[in-house]
């Protein structure tokens, strides 16, 4: 007996597609009303009729209808067995992370999102576990990096912020020989464009707050876990114990964001793909970041293993004077941290998202002073360009 909920054991209508299956979500509407949106049980916790009965809630932070909704219905798009939902995706990350054991060792994308760096050297770091950052789309740089400890590997892909991407296949191929999980952050592309899982990922994480969410909102984090129940067990002992469940009101504006999810990404994929080629034009632009150009170094691997090529856009102009009146002279496009929702953003990742990312490796990367990215959002692509435009050259 699963002595938690969130796990997906009842009929996910695999018959459906993506888009039905994220607009139904697990149980679609809620039993006891008929309400066909699962509504906000904003309850701290759950009468009992009587010793040894219960309705299966509790306390809300061990499960709550709002929140075991969303869990179930990303278990069910990502295709595991059970998900969870958390206060950020850091918090969902420190969750994974903490399946680990002093000694142990963890391989990491060299390019990854800022925080999580924070998460391997400052936090973790300080209870023994080591850690190396790679590039993940050099393969034998993967393997080079193999330690008899090494007992997990995280991978973004594509990357935040040079739009690197791993081939999640082959590294998964690699954990597997190593002994080792394989977890990836799927926040970039979410389970519409890509299923790390189906290529064999144990675990997926992300951050909501970005395409899942989607509206610049609310901050929420998921994991994922394929198919184990142990390790399903231990994150569901680390939720509880760290207290870091997402709030009802927040799993709803989830829950929300998904149902339109394949079509608010279809869009940001058109806007990305338009935005990205006409930042090519550009006198001023030094190099376009987008992994949707045939001429990218891994665009083989984008093919093989996603269906779309996202939203985000990276790209360095000639100085950092340029990047200072871009940032000031952008109207529509709001000069802001995060991405993936509905308003088109753009970041500073030096100062910002990357704040954080160890100073030698920020140069490595080529995350410079004169670096920008860019969410596309679902504005017009005319709008989104011409205020570019207006910004970088008038
Ligand atoms: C934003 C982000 C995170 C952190 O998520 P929060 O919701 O901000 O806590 C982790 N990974 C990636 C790829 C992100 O973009």
């Amino acid at each position: 007996m699963k002595n938690f909920s969130n796990y997906v054991d009842f009929d996910t209508k695999e018959n459906l597609h993506f888009e039905s299956r994220a607009v139904h979500g697990a149980l679609g509407t809620e039993p006891l009303t008929g309400a066909v949106s699962m509504p906000i049980f904003q309850a701290a916790t759950f009468r009992h009729p009587e010793l040894g009965n219960s309705t299966g809630f509790a306390y809300s932070r061990l499960a709550n209808p709002t929140r075991q909704e969303l869990e179930r219905t990303m278990a069910i798009l990502e295709g595991g067995i059970c998900g969870f939902a958390f206060s950020s995706g850091q918090a969902a990350n420190m969750s994974v992370f903490s399946l680990l054991n002093p000694g142990e060792h963890v391989i990491l994308s060299d390019d990854i999102y800022g925080g999580t760096f924070r998460i391997v050297g400052d936090v973790f770091g300080r209870y023994g576990i080591e850690h190396t950052y790679v590039d993940m789309s050099d393969l034998k740089e993967v393997k080079a990096a193999i330690r008899p400890e090494t007992k997990m590997f995280f991978v973004e892909t594509p990357t935040n912020p040079m739009m690197k991407v791993a081939d999640i296949r082959a590294i998964s191929d690699i954990a597997k020989e190593a002994g080792a999980l394989l977890v990836v952050d799927n926040t970039f592309l979410t389970p519409y464009f890509q299923r790390p899982l189906a290529l064999g990922a144990d675990i997926v994480t992300h951050s909501s707050t970005k395409y899942l969410g989607g509206h610049n909102d609310t901050i929420s984090g998921i994991v994922v876990v394929k198919d184990s129940q142990e390790i399903a067990d231990k994150i569901q002992v680390h939720i509880k114990s760290h207290g870091s469940q997402l709030a009802p009101l927040d799993s709803f504006l989830v829950l929300r964001g998904i149902k339109t999810l394949p079509v608010r990404m279809d869009r940001h994929n058109e806007n990305a793909k338009k935005v990205a080629a006409w930042l090519r034009t550009q006198p001023k632009v030094r190099k376009v970041y987008y992994v949707g150009f045939e001429d990218h170094k891994d665009y083989a691997v984008t093919k093989k293993q996603t269906s779309g090529f996202g939203g985000m856009v990276s790209f360095t102009v000639d100085s950092s004077e340029t990047v200072r009146k871009i940032l000031k002279d952008v109207d529509m496009i709001m000069f802001a941290e995060s991405l993936g929702g509905t308003e088109t953003l753009i970041t500073y990742p030096t100062t910002q998202t990357h704040e954080d990312t160890p100073k030698d490796i920020k140069e490595k990367l080529g995350i410079s002073d004169s670096f920008l990215r860019m969410s596309v959002g679902l504005e017009h692509a005319e709008d989104i360009i011409a205020d570019l435009n207006r910004a970088m050259n008038a």
